[in-house]
């Protein structure tokens, strides 16, 4: 019987938000945990190296965020 291999590839076809949910993944690497868990927020990672790649992507998301608000701050600034 053929049916479970089937259905694994479907699942695989999903999108990530999808197969994201039940929180059973590496929310970096999409990984299997293994013994060890790390927690962040709601978020868990397989690896302390997950995580810190998660935290270094999210700082510098975050300064991009920053560097925009400033620019349109500045900007609306000088136009009144
Ligand atoms: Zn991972």
């Amino acid at each position: 019987m053929n049916n479970a291999e089937g259905m694994q590839e479907r699942f695989s076809e999903l999108p990530p938000t999808l197969r994201k949910a039940g929180m059973k993944r590496c929310h970096q690497c999409n990984g299997h945990f293994g013994l060890i868990r790390h927690k962040l927020a709601l978020n868990h990672f397989c690896s302390r190296r997950c995580l810190n790649k998660y935290k270094t992507d999210t700082d510098r998301k975050m300064a991009r965020i920053k560097r925009v608000d400033r620019l349109s701050y500045s900007k609306t600034v000088r136009a009144t």
